[in-house]
């Protein structure tokens, strides 16, 4: 991982384990050494959602919510809209941003990339003060130490289906992996348990972009462990490609027409 990130240009510095306990102070004093990524932040991702409402409060945008789709509406190879079982959407542009869920939703002959759901479940401590200074990955999971004093630990990674349910095992496996960063969360109880299903493509990458075969119909998902984080980069290259038909080299990467390629092969 040093090696790579280096390669890359990413700010990386090789820590003592004396230095790791300089920088936090609560991490197990079994460590032996860690890698620092001065540049490595994180995103709330609660505070993120309340911030995209806002946006789209103040900007006129209407989030229709409870809708799901079951159909998109196609005429003469062109996206028209989309609709539930009891209510039709007309719109000239449409974009798949259905998540795990995408594969589910018929498009008459047209068949949607698979997107399957894979399980990841978290749980988290609650603290009075901040213990930590930046996120931590073991090599096992990560905790991540919120504002509020939240310790958030992640993540299963899981096959499991459309399951959302929390496990003992899980819950297990999370309350080890935090203990193994740092023995004395040890001391807390666990104040929030939950489970999310992230999107995965049969190639582990995203999918960006236009569909040959039906014009004006975009897909923008399947960014698996890395949603959040790459969701403005995601959002600006749509914006970009629908606004201006500007086209990123990202949209020639990460195409849903890969998967036609590859099963025409
Ligand atoms: C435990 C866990 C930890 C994670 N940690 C991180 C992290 O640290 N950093 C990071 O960047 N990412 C993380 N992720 C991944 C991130 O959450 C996903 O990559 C991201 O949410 C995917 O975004 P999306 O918009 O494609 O799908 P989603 O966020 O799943 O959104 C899809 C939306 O479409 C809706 N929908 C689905 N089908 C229909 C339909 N037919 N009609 C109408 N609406 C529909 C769904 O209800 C949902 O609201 C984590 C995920 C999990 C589960």
């Amino acid at each position: 991982r040093y090696e790579w990130q280096k390669s890359a240009g990413l700010q990386i510095e090789h820590l003592t384990a004396r230095e790791t306990l300089q920088a936090e102070p609560f991490v197990s004093p079994d460590v032996r050494e860690s890698l620092f990524f001065p540049n490595d932040w994180q995103v709330e991702n609660r505070r993120l959602l309340f911030a995209l409402e806002k946006y789209a409060e103040l900007n006129c945008i209407k989030i229709i919510e409870n809708a799901e789709i079951s159909n998109l509406l196609i005429e003469k190879n062109r996206i028209i809209g989309a609709e539930t079982e009891t209510e039709k959407f007309f719109a000239p542009t449409v974009v798949l941003a259905t998540g795990a869920w995408t594969s589910l939703i018929k498009a008459e002959s047209f068949i949607l990339p698979q997107v399957k759901p894979i399980r990841g479940q978290m749980i988290s401590f609650q603290t009075a003060k901040r213990l930590f200074q930046k996120v931590i990955y073991s090599p096992r999971g990560y905790i991540v130490p919120r504002a509020d004093g939240r310790i958030l630990v992640g993540a299963t990674v899981e096959d499991v289906g459309f399951d959302k349910s929390m496990t003992d095992a899980g819950t297990e496996f999370l309350r080890e992996t935090a203990l193994e960063i740092s023995p004395g969360l040890g001391n807390l109880e666990i104040h929030e348990k939950w489970a999310g299903l992230r999107p995965f493509a049969a190639d582990g990458l995203p999918i960006i972009g236009a569909f040959a075969e039906v014009e004006n119909l975009f897909i923008a998902t399947a960014h698996y462990r890395n949603g959040i984080l790459l969701a403005p980069l995601t959002a600006k290259i749509m914006a970009e490609k629908i606004a201006e038909n500007l086209d990123s080299e990202y949209l020639k990467i990460f195409s849903p027409q890969r998967f036609r390629a590859a099963r025409a092969t």
